[in-house]
């Protein structure tokens, strides 16, 4: 079977994120808002054997230096210790991470990659003089034994999963 335009992992498995449209409108408003500024935050919903279900986003603070944020983010293990308490409160986990790109492509730099866990989802916005466009999902791939990451299918719903 042929599957073009869809990276595969080493299990054959497509990767998938299920995802609101409405929830896409906030992240690429988050990273409107944040622009000259790289913008930041969790994903929550559900892992499930068919994809990753998202139900929600929050922001965090992106803790990189103040002159370092126009092109990387970091989250401190505070606030992911913080997001995993408020995950488990709702039912949810942490699915994955977004954050946006200023008047770059929405595809990992060397220093998302050196910082990224497995089998998170990593949205990436692109913001081009302020405005959000393209918007793609990345996963670090298992066949690369997660050094590099692939593309990841995003499935867009009429409303959050339930
Ligand atoms: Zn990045």
């Amino acid at each position: 079977m042929a599957v073009t335009g869809i990276s595969q992992g080493m299990s054959g498995v497509i990767e998938m994120l299920y995802i609101s449209q409405e929830l896409i409108l906030q992240i690429k408003s988050k990273a409107e808002r944040a622009y000259p500024n790289e913008c930041c935050g969790f994903i929550f919903g559900s892992l499930k054997n068919s994809g990753k279900y998202a139900e929600y986003i929050a922001a965090s603070t992106n803790s990189s230096a103040a002159d370092e944020q126009y092109h990387r983010f970091i989250i401190t293990p505070d606030a992911m210790m913080n997001a995993e308490r408020f995950a488990r409160s709702n039912g949810w986990d942490i699915v994955g991470f977004y954050h946006s790109h200023p008047d770059c492509p929405a595809v990992p730099s060397e220093f998302d990659t050196a910082n990224a866990l497995p089998v998170y989802s990593y949205i990436i916005v692109s913001a081009v003089k302020g405005k959000a466009e393209a918007l793609l999902s990345w996963e670090l791939d298992r066949e690369t034994d997660y050094t590099q990451f692939q593309s990841e299918t995003i499935i867009l719903t009429k409303e959050n999963y339930k």
